[in-house]
């Protein structure tokens, strides 16, 4: 998985920063989480095609996180777009989509999927799960975990002179297996490898069940809108701070923190990324075009 940082920035852009935006990069799949004003424009810049996105996940109906969504589908609509583009998001999405027709007048091929909390997508690579947070509309959390997968152990399927044959698709698929004879159990011949977690949190007052959704994720993904300084802020217009995040990261036992959608209040976020990091060490305040495979 590749995460790219379209737009760091909550509510305001700033010179440096666009609307809130990620690109998300498995595989075949181009999804694009949430679309701030401007994301095609960062798109451009980053060199990246939005003819590429194949999906669109957005997490609630805020301008800071929907109003890029006509320009893109004109900017798809000018490039040919040929697939059937598939955008997820809250009830109320529908509602929305069609005023955004109306205004971006284009004829590309568009699914529109409201979604409900559980897994709302899922392939052969990984699946994401969509959880309610607490913020002033209906907003969503998406967590994305990758498939486990089985890598053959071809020290013990030599063995058995098993180097080569569709046999060993059957090992990985989880499936104990006969070959001349014998029985080569799926447990002795292959080592899982555990999916990764990647939760994305943005926007949400703290809550105590955030921890249990976030729970051991390999990489999380969260806003972090304000710094300890305006705690009461971030109860007031429900987002979180630095303080809320690391204590949350701290208890989930998260393995990398990611923060993004800062106020434009903040010209150097390292001030921000240092109060998380009183809480837990692995912590990287997001930049835009900030790249991250995990
Ligand atoms: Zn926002
Ligand atoms: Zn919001």
């Amino acid at each position: 998985m590749e995460f790219i940082f379209l737009g760091t920035a909550g509510m305001q852009p700033t010179k440096n920063r666009g609307l809130f935006s990620i690109l998300l990069r498995h595989k075949s799949e181009n999804i694009l989480i949430d679309c701030g004003e401007g994301t095609q424009r960062q798109m451009r810049i980053a060199k990246l095609s939005p003819t590429k996105i194949t999906k669109i996940f957005i997490t609630h109906l805020h301008g800071d996180h929907v109003n890029g969504l006509p320009g893109l589908l004109q900017n798809l609509q000018a490039n040919q777009y040929t697939k059937v583009l598939e955008i997820y998001g809250p009830k109320g999405l529908k509602n929305l989509m069609r005023h955004i027709l109306n205004i971006a007048r284009v004829n590309i091929k568009i699914k529109i999927i409201e979604i409900k909390e559980g897994i709302f997508y899922k392939d052969i690579n990984f699946k994401v799960e969509a959880r309610k947070l607490d913020h002033s509309c209906l907003c969503y959390g998406y967590i994305i975990t990758e498939n486990d997968k089985r890598k053959i152990n071809l020290k013990y399927t030599k063995k058995f002179g098993l180097t080569k044959s569709p046999l060993l698709g059957d090992l990985q698929k989880g499936k104990d297996i006969k070959y001349k004879n014998k029985k080569i159990k799926v447990k002795d011949a292959t080592i899982l490898i555990k999916g990764k977690k990647v939760s994305i949190i943005t926007d949400t007052i703290y809550f105590n069940n955030l921890i249990k959704i976030v729970k051991d994720s390999d990489m999380l993904i969260i806003e972090s809108t304000f710094g300890k300084d305006l705690q009461q802020n971030a109860k007031d217009f429900k987002h979180l701070s630095t303080e809320d995040v690391g204590n949350l990261a701290k208890k989930a036992k998260v393995k990398k923190v990611v923060i993004t959608h800062f106020s434009q209040r903040y010209k150097d976020v390292k001030y921000l990324e240092k109060e998380v990091k009183k809480y837990i060490k692995n912590v990287v305040a997001a930049e835009d075009f900030m790249k991250i495979k995990i």
